[in-house]
């Protein structure tokens, strides 16, 4: 096992967007997968064509491309264990169920719908509200352990609609050791005869997981916790495959929990507390119903996957920004907590200010075009940049630039004059009239625009920040923002101009 290429795989089924949980369950893997130099593989997991939802796959698959978390093998690249559906891998099941039923470890069932309608009801009771086809169960029912040899040849002859179950032992021990909870053990009793092939030939999740892991030589394997009570089976299905020795090694991954209160983190809380927990925007086929995404928010990918990678995971120290190729270095599954990880949204947030703070200044602007043609402005992309330079701090998304930089991309439509109005006098009025006049020979930056203003304002005998206030509240029509003189030299010679004279006009004398 030691020295097998590692080899692990993210299984979505395609019933919906990824929500928080999926897109970690990737991160995981590919992290895990590029610091032993591994294979990362995508395998839709469609068997179960009830719950199959068109466009899901391609939002999987987009979202992965987001997030830059690209698989080795998918069913877009292909791959030398191809078909990487396993829709596309029906006829290539039938065998280990036939193979299972030979040796023992499975059987047929022929019972109708209406049949194990009948069975539940019948044996509903309060201490057993929901019956299971189990070892009890199995006795009373129409299959090849309980009907003689001879019936269940007829009905296969005659083309009988049956199912495949596994025959699960009574009362075996059955442990493994996960890679995040240690020991687990079950009792074999506790665990009901699953389908392994549906009627329609097609296998179930339980069968199409252990054989897609054994072909596609996976070593490792990461999946939610919500998959814990199914090991038993499948670590059985290993082991009557014949395979045990190639059983990957598992990690079930602890729940994304909900900020306030306990319980799995589900899409109801994201709407009921104003966030997304979807990757990436998505409208639900079946419902219509819509749900906003962290890109579409204005999250940076790179903020969107460290915020992940320590929801539930650290280094051992107080570290908490990660860059991918770090994460990479220093992830590793025994540092990632059993207990679920609480979501926290402020912090989130605050992932995606740190990352903005420290982006340069050219792909912010580019991030922020989309925000620049909805307002209908237009701009030269050096002239963004600047401003993103200067507002980022402020941000924690990119569309926030809009809302602490509006002002370089329209003069302002009205002025806080209450700031202003009672404190001004003539003299305001001369020194913005003489520095106006002054600027064609002042070379515009922001320290020369700072040493001319503040030797005028010497001159004049007025102080540095009866003017300033005034002066800011010309260029914005506010108080806040960056340095004056940087917004000034932003903006250049005229405009800086034209506001000056447009700010007198209107609260000057
Ligand atoms: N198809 C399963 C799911 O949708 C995958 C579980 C696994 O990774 O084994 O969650």
């Amino acid at each position: 096992m030691d020295n097998k290429k590692v080899r692990v795989r993210f299984a979505p089924s395609p019933t919906g967007g990824l929500h928080l949980g999926g897109v970690r369950t990737v991160l995981f893997n590919y992290l895990f997968a590029k610091q032993h130099n591994g294979d990362f593989i995508l395998r839709i997991e469609d068997t179960d064509q009830t719950r199959y939802v068109p466009g899901a796959e391609e939002y999987i698959t987009e979202c992965l491309r987001w997030c830059g978390l690209n698989p080795d093998e998918s069913p877009e690249l292909g791959g030398p264990y191809a078909p990487y559906r396993q829709s596309e891998r029906k006829p290539l099941y039938r065998q280990y169920a036939e193979q299972l039923v030979k040796s023992g470890h499975a059987y047929y069932a022929f019972d109708t719908p209406e049949e194990l309608e009948s069975m539940r009801e019948r044996l509903k009771s309060p201490e057993n509200p929901a019956p299971q086809y189990n070892h009890v169960v199995r006795t009373q029912m129409r299959n090849s352990l309980a009907m003689p040899e001879a019936d269940v040849q007829a009905l296969l002859a005659a083309g009988t609609p049956h199912v495949i179950r596994i025959k699960m032992p009574v009362g075996e021990e059955l442990s493994f050791t996960d890679m995040v909870r240690g020991n687990v053990t079950f009792n074999t009793s506790q665990v009901d005869d699953k389908v392994l092939l549906k009627a329609d030939g097609m296998p179930t999740y339980h069968l199409a997981v252990v054989v897609d892991d054994y072909l596609m030589k996976i070593t490792h394997a990461f999946r939610g916790e919500e998959w814990l009570p199914s090991a038993p089976v499948h670590l059985l299905l290993w082991k009557y495959l014949g395979w045990e020795a190639d059983m990957p090694q598992w990690a079930h991954l602890p729940l994304i929990l909900k900020p306030d209160g306990n319980g799995k983190l589900s899409k109801r809380d994201g709407d009921r507390l104003g966030f997304p927990v979807y990757a990436m925007n998505w409208t639900d086929p079946r419902s219509n119903e819509f749900t906003r995404g962290f890109r579409e928010l204005g999250f940076l990918p790179e903020a969107f996957i460290n915020m992940l990678a320590v929801l539930g995971w650290n280094d051992g120290s107080e570290q908490e920004i990660f860059s991918l190729e770090e994460l990479i270095q220093k992830f590793s599954m025994d540092r990632v907590h059993k207990a679920g990880a609480k979501f926290d949204y402020e912090k989130a947030k605050w992932f995606n200010h740190q990352y903005i703070h420290h982006k340069d200044n050219e792909t912010l602007a580019a991030l922020f075009q989309p925000v620049l043609v909805e307002k209908g402005v237009t701009a030269v992309p050096a002239y963004v940049a600047t401003i993103a330079g200067l507002v980022k701090e402020r941000c924690y998304f990119v569309n926030d630039i809009w809302e602490h930089g509006f002002f370089f991309f329209q003069s302002p439509a009205g002025y806080d004059e209450a700031a202003v109005k009672p404190k001004w006098n003539a003299d305001k009025d001369a020194f913005f009239a003489v520095w106006s006049g002054q600027l064609d020979n002042t070379p515009f930056t922001a320290a020369e625009l700072e040493a001319s203003f503040k030797a005028l304002a010497t001159e004049k005998n007025i102080k540095m920040g009866e003017l300033q206030l005034p002066f800011r509240i010309m260029l914005t029509g506010g108080k806040f923002g960056p340095p004056v003189f940087d917004i000034a030299a932003t903006l250049g010679k005229d405009e800086t101009r034209s506001r000056i004279a447009k700010g007198l006009a209107a609260f000057g004398q």
